[in-house]
């Protein structure tokens, strides 16, 4: 066991390439904290130091570090299958996990429901799926010339190129732009965007003009739509008015495109309902999920689809199917996760649960936009973001080369929070599971690291 942690830290650099990390700021920008184990809403270092994982590791954990039912039902999965390929094999931790997000997915009565789930192992991934099978579906009836994604400007699906060809976060996409399939975006309903004294559902409902002039003006060409109901989250926990997406799937039916909710992020409790879409009452064609979906364990996604877009692959001919396949397709230790995960939901009353602890976060957060630098504060549910400009004005963002973002970090680290700031966007995006002290303390470091990097 390797106890000192500078010898570790060394050993880590001497090999390890690390995620959405410019390596050479490491060490001296940027410190490397070896963590030992976690633990509720705690994430506890080699040296003993406690961090509060105030954004749930990338969003992915649901009620806390090392949760011990997931724990135990992974391990007595292990016990029995840990993998077989799901191609001409069937496992019951798939089949009951199907069923069940079936059960739950987003519904609209007067529409026929999400009938079918294809599982692939990541966010990026299932994007991939959806976006295919979106193309594919239109190629098998017929219609290859509905080729064209349109996305919103300021999203995010994933790092995969056919994933980033529909994401609009320049720091992601700009590099490998020349590689990118050509999407169509349009303006991205964030109520931030809203001209002075226009209301968010006002700046929707314009956002929703100008999509269905794009539509208009590409008619019969666009597959699908694909967008984060609610949140933009990548994008800076951007939040929108929800008759967006009601709007957005009125055009999406009466242009004959398909509509890709990617509740990768939003989805499983995370904006107030256990799906973002249920705010617009809306249900998608396609419905991706992943990170929270395992309750933050294992790596997973689902593609709910609708039962008409799985008979549009029936065919005598191989090459109208779905050929798409990874190895880990449907992994029964990460399915097991993801039920053990669903039976959270229900036992322990997360929803209602998090309907108060969303209000304590609302209340701890209400005297932070006093801050001088404090532009904006937003809340989605269990989602809270400050957004930080010089003097607190919209319209004057800080000097990207001061990196206040990074600042706020190093200092929240410090004083023992994990907040991981979007540029200069600071955000709570904590396990279900953090208490009202964590939650207090949690905002006096928000506001001390504010400063500190502001001033
Ligand atoms: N879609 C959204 C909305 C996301 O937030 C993310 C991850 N941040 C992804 C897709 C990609 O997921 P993954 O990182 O698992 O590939």
């Amino acid at each position: 066991m390797i106890t000192d942690a500078d010898h570790w830290r060394s050993r880590d650099l001497a090999v390890l390439w690390h995620p959405c990390t410019q390596m050479r700021e490491h060490p001296d920008m940027l410190p490397l904290v070896p963590i030992a184990r976690g633990e509720g809403a705690w994430l506890i270092a080699q040296d003993g130091r406690r961090y509060l994982d105030a954004v749930s590791s990338w969003w992915t954990n649901l009620f806390g570090h090392s949760e011990p039912r997931i724990a135990a039902a992974i391990a007595a999965q292990a016990g029995q299958l840990e993998q077989v390929m799901l191609a001409g094999f069937s496992h019951e931790p798939a089949v009951n996990l199907a069923e069940r997000l079936l059960a739950i997915a987003p519904r609209e009565t007067a529409r026929p429901p999400l009938a079918k789930v294809f599982y692939a192992d990541n966010g990026s991934a299932g994007v991939e799926v959806a976006l295919k099978m979106a193309f594919h579906w239109f190629h098998n009836r017929g219609q290859p010339q509905r080729r064209k994604f349109v996305a919103l400007e300021n999203g995010y699906h994933g790092e995969t190129l056919g994933a980033l060809a529909v994401g609009d976060v320049p720091l992601y996409r700009r590099v490998y732009a020349p590689l990118l399939a050509e999407a169509l975006f349009a303006p991205s309903p964030d109520a931030y965007l809203a001209a002075p004294g226009e209301s968010a559902a006002a700046r929707a409902e314009r956002a929703a003009v100008a999509l269905g002039e794009l539509f208009a003006s590409h008619d019969g060409e666009i597959c699908a739509l694909i967008l984060e109901p609610r949140v933009q989250c990548a994008g800076g926990m951007r939040m929108h008015d929800p008759v967006y997406l009601k709007r957005a799937r009125d055009l999406c039916d009466a242009h004959g495109v398909l509509l890709i909710a990617d509740e990768i992020a939003t989805g499983f409790g995370r904006t107030g309902t256990l799906f973002a879409c249920e705010q617009a009452a809306i249900q998608p064609d396609l419905l991706c999920l992943s990170k929270g979906l395992t309750g933050g364990f294992l790596p997973l996604a689902a593609v709910l689809a609708t039962q008409d877009i799985y008979d549009g692959f029936l065919d005598a001919s191989r090459e109208r199917a779905f050929l798409h396949s990874h190895s880990y397709t449907g992994n029964p230790l990460a399915c097991a996760a993801a039920l053990a995960s669903l039976d959270i939901f229900e036992s322990d009353a997360v929803l209602a649960r998090n309907r108060d602890t969303a209000a304590h976060m609302a209340a701890l957060a209400a005297p932070l936009c006093d801050l001088a630098n404090v532009a904006d504060v937003r809340q989605a549910g269990m989602i809270v973001a400050f957004e930080l400009t010089h003097g607190g004005d919209r319209h004057t963002p800080f000097d990207p080369a001061r990196r206040v973002g990074l600042h706020a970090y190093r200092a929240a680290l410090a004083r023992g929070v994990v907040l991981r700031p979007l540029g200069d966007i600071v955000y709570w995006m904590p396990p279900y599971c953090v208490t009202p002290d964590q939650l207090a303390s949690l905002a006096d470091t928000t506001r001390s690291a504010i400063e500190e990097a502001t001033a």
